[in-house]
């Protein structure tokens, strides 16, 4: 007869609260997914058997009187069953064990991705490269290669559950064994260790719409890791950053650029083409225009995502003074210095009165 007491290390007289403290203690010491050296599996059992005579007040008292027989314990059950009290004592994940076999969905995978404006403006088709976790080609996300690696669960006989006898309750619960579901695997894959799924690197093709802004994100369909015991595949997630351009700025789905102008040009008016990326678009610059000025050109700013439209492109007009001069230019402006004074062409109207005196 085995020492009950003894295996759980408490006296003869202990309260029940004392055996399950002991019990809890062992029984995180050597439960086998936690302890993984080759006898822990045996003192698992034996101290879920010390347990389960020491908790049941009767099965207590005729051990105690040496008339209890150890064959009354199915040592099957005892080991499904026990393995659930466990779960019930510390909570260990019950729904991720009883869930262990029934389809999951992949995770959803986030994916960072940087583009130019241009990119961006025009829509571009990317090819990324992420690691992610795949059905293992091998066994097809079975977990097993041969049939014959696949057997009924023998703590359970293929039921799934356990019926086990607690007090006064019988209790049914999942075979932990199985995870419950009613099968195990004996000899698994040799490619992914029997989890079905292998980290794979992959190279994914994606395809960007144009008028994307920074901070956006794109789902990729399916793209996620694979799910597992055929459930379906997670999405990928892009999210979108956008390199500053030289040149351009965005604003919504407004473009903006500054364009220089000269003395005459923001007098006079012109006309030009300029060239936003690889489309031409014609400018008419209006005559007095003034530095700082807004010119919109409609239906050329920004692409929509999800419409045909655009924005507006904007222009803004920085009229630029000129540094160095030919002879004949600073003639002409000081001819033009002159006709500015006999027309009395002012540009200080209101600020007339601040400036009282010529310093020249
Ligand atoms: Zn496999
Ligand atoms: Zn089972």
């Amino acid at each position: 007869m085995k020492d009950y007491y003894a295996i759980l290390g408490v006296s003869r007289n202990a309260s029940f609260e004392e055996i399950k403290k002991a019990y809890r203690k062992l029984a995180l010491k050597y439960h086998p997914d936690r302890n993984p050296s080759p006898d822990a599996e045996e003192r698992f059992k034996e101290v879920s058997e010390a347990y389960a005579v020491l908790s049941d007040p009767d099965k207590r008292r005729r051990y105690d009187m040496g008339g209890f027989d150890s064959d009354e314990i199915n040592f099957d059950d005892l080991f499904g069953g026990f393995g659930s009290i466990f779960d019930l004592f510390f909570g260990v994940n019950r729904r991720e064990k009883r869930d262990r076999y029934s389809p999951a969905r992949g995770n959803d995978l986030q994916y960072s991705i940087t583009l130019t404006l241009e990119e961006s403006f025009k829509g571009v088709k990317k090819e990324i490269e992420i690691e992610k976790y795949e059905t293992c080609e091998r066994c097809k996300g079975k977990g097993y290669e041969r049939e014959e690696d696949y057997s009924i669960c023998p703590s359970c006989g293929g039921r799934g559950n356990v019926v086990y006898q607690q007090g006064f309750f019988t209790m049914r619960t999942t075979c932990s064994r199985c995870g419950g579901s009613g099968y195990v695997i004996s000899k698994p894959c040799r490619y992914c260790g029997g989890r079905g799924r292998m980290l794979k690197r992959r190279r994914i093709k994606v395809s960007i719409p144009a008028g994307v802004n920074d901070g956006d994100t794109i789902r990729v369909p399916g793209e996620g890791e694979s799910g597992l015991n055929g459930g379906e595949n997670g999405d990928l997630y892009l999210v979108v950053s956008i390199k500053e351009d030289p040149l351009f700025t965005r604003q919504g789905e407004n473009l903006f650029i500054e364009i220089p102008l000269t003395f005459s040009q923001a007098a006079l008016g012109d006309d030009f083409t300029i060239k936003v990326f690889g489309e031409e678009i014609n400018v008419n610059i209006p005559s007095g225009i003034q530095s700082g000025d807004l010119i919109e050109v409609k239906g050329k700013g920004f692409p929509i995502v999800g419409s045909k439209k655009r924005g507006s492109l904007f222009l803004r007009a920085v009229v630029k003074t000129p540094e160095k001069m030919s002879r004949e230019m600073r003639q002409l402006f000081e001819r033009l210095a002159e006709l500015e004074k006999k027309e009395q062409t002012s540009i200080w109207g209101k600020l007339k009165s601040v400036f009282v005196k010529k310093t020249v």
